[in-house]
């Protein structure tokens, strides 16, 4: 049985694949099989958006703060699929969606893709995790190679525009209070809001 949908804290999470351009040095997935009590977040195939939307539908959404599109990859690998069944979400109730992302979702689709979002996400939290391209590189080893960081800077302030709340984070383990400070500062210029995240909620 695939883990497609579980649960963390108050919320209902959303696995849509194991699919990212990236390789944190951070990676959950690296040394962990699982978050929470989810079982193992390893796909065998990536879930059609039926069986999404059937995994969902077997959570009373009422009871929870939000659903959080997450899991073991990066979920904007699948944009198409991922708004499909944000929509379904906003057509069952007020539940709030959130997204989990690296934030380059414009160079994995090679276009600008924010706006997409409008009227169907209502948090986007983006991983920071660094203060300049070159220490973003060395973190996070993105596919596309240096670009990235400003890729994801240009993609976290258009969704200032179109999303109710842009969170961008630091992961707490891996960064000094200079470099939070440093981070706060950036994320406050761009129009999102700072968090410091811990580890294990990747
Ligand atoms: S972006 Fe997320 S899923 Fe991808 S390597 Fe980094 S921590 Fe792992």
């Amino acid at each position: 049985m695939m883990t497609v949908t579980y649960k963390g804290r108050n919320a209902v999470y959303v696995n849509i694949t194991n699919k990212c351009p990236c390789a944190c040095v951070f990676c959950l997935r690296h040394n962990k099989d699982s978050v929470f009590d989810a079982g193992s977040l390893w796909l065998e195939r990536e879930p059609t958006i039926k069986e999404i939307c059937d995994s969902i539908d077997a959570w009373d959404l009422e009871k929870y703060d939000e659903v959080v599109f997450c899991g073991y990859g990066e979920p904007t690998e699948r944009l198409d699929v991922l708004l499909q069944v944000a929509a379904y979400i906003k057509a069952k109730g007020k539940t709030k969606i959130r997204i989990n992302t690296n934030g380059l979702s414009d160079l994995i689709h090679g276009e600008k893709t924010a706006h997409k979002l409008k009227g169907l996400i209502d948090t986007v939290s983006i991983s920071l995790n660094a203060t300049n391209k070159e220490e973003y590189l060395k973190i996070v080893r993105p596919k596309f190679g240096i670009g990235s960081y400003d890729a994801m800077l240009s993609f976290a302030k258009d969704c200032t525009q179109y999303i109710p709340q842009v969170l961008m984070t630091v992961v707490d383990v891996v960064t000094s209070k200079e470099e939070q400070e440093k981070s706060k500062q950036i994320c406050e210029s761009i129009g999102a809001t700072f968090r410091v995240r811990p580890y294990e909620a990747n």
